[in-house]
């Protein structure tokens, strides 16, 4: 990918998810659907940042917006767990400090991510699990919503077919829908954000926490080196220390982000998992790689057009 940079580096990349993403499984009209609704989340997200909105609330509210749009596994529309129940994780991290928060298995806030935001804001903690991030959305009153409301048919159909292949599926695997959402930005003042939510893989066990909460393996800022947002194969991406893999790529061995986002996806393919990221430079050059058939993915700076992608014959 070959974007200008733009001379103040605001920038704003998402993903909706790494898999099975392929051209000749896609309705035209969903094609031109989806690229639209990223696009117009790129260009609001970006004229958030060129107002001066902090790079940490770009980001959560660009991965807001992709919750509330049950197309993707990320709150309304999650994918669904073998009991039929939905499980969300969510984190971001702000790199001007490192400050995190995050929140797994949870089961009532409407946006995940708000939740996520509240765990750093409060500071003491940073990964809320379970009933207890579920009662501390409560006494924040974070927006909550009934479980049915998270739950759509399109997911509903998904478990079916994954129960009865037996199979732990990467959303995208099924034909339909689209997968975990996330996002990175950098400000104006040059500080980089990032934020993934999800609902984790169909027919996963109850219980089950991919990489998305765990800060250094789905989610991870730092200044100094790179934003990350990573989707794919939960277990693999753990146990690569995905992002923050990237991070010391960058910040150890002196690799492009490019190259320590190939670097860290390789150690994630040589354990048997697949998926992608997308990335932003200390300086906010864009990056996404993905070793899937597809990512859901784009990117903005100022004075460009969206850039968005889905394939991976798009570059
Ligand atoms: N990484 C997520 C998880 O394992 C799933 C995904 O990205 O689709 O929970």
């Amino acid at each position: 990918m070959t974007t200008r940079l733009s001379p103040d580096g605001i920038a704003l990349a998402l993903h909706g998810g790494a898999g099975r993403i392929l051209r000749d499984r896609m309705q035209p009209a969903r094609d031109a659907e989806l690229r639209a609704s990223v696009a117009r989340l790129l260009r609001n997200g970006l004229a958030r940042l060129e107002a001066g909105a902090a790079a940490l609330d770009a980001a959560q509210e660009v991965v807001a917006a992709l919750e509330d749009d049950p197309q993707f596994n990320a709150g309304r529309g999650s994918a669904l767990t073998s009991e039929g129940g939905v499980e969300m994780d969510a984190a971001l991290m702000d790199g001007r400090s490192r400050a995190a928060g995050a929140v797994a298995g949870v089961r009532e806030a409407r946006n995940p991510i708000a939740l996520a935001r509240a765990v750093l804001d409060d500071g003491r903690h940073v990964l809320l699990a379970g009933a207890g991030a579920d009662r501390f959305a409560r006494e924040r009153g974070i927006a909550l919503a009934e479980p049915a409301w998270f739950v759509t048919a399109e997911r509903l159909a998904e478990l079916e077919s994954a129960r009865s292949g037996g199979r732990l599926s990467l959303d995208r695997d099924e034909p339909g829908a689209f997968g975990t959402v996330g996002a990175v930005a950098r400000d104006i003042e040059g500080h980089l954000a990032a934020a993934t939510s999800t609902g984790g893989m169909t027919n996963q066990r109850p219980g089950r926490v991919g990489d998305t909460p765990l800060i250094g393996a789905g989610t991870w800022a730092d200044d100094a080196s790179c934003a990350v947002s990573a989707t794919g194969h939960g277990e693999a991406f753990i146990r690569a220390v995905f992002a923050h893999e990237v991070d010391a790529a960058v910040r150890l061995g002196a690799l492009s982000l490019r190259a320590a986002c190939e670097h860290a996806l390789a150690r994630v393919a040589a354990l048997g998992g697949a998926g992608g990221c997308i990335a932003l430079a200390p300086r906010g050059e864009p990056v996404a790689v993905f070793n899937t058939p597809g990512m859901v993915r784009g990117w903005i700076v100022p004075g460009h057009t969206p850039t968005v992608r889905l394939y991976g014959d798009e570059g």
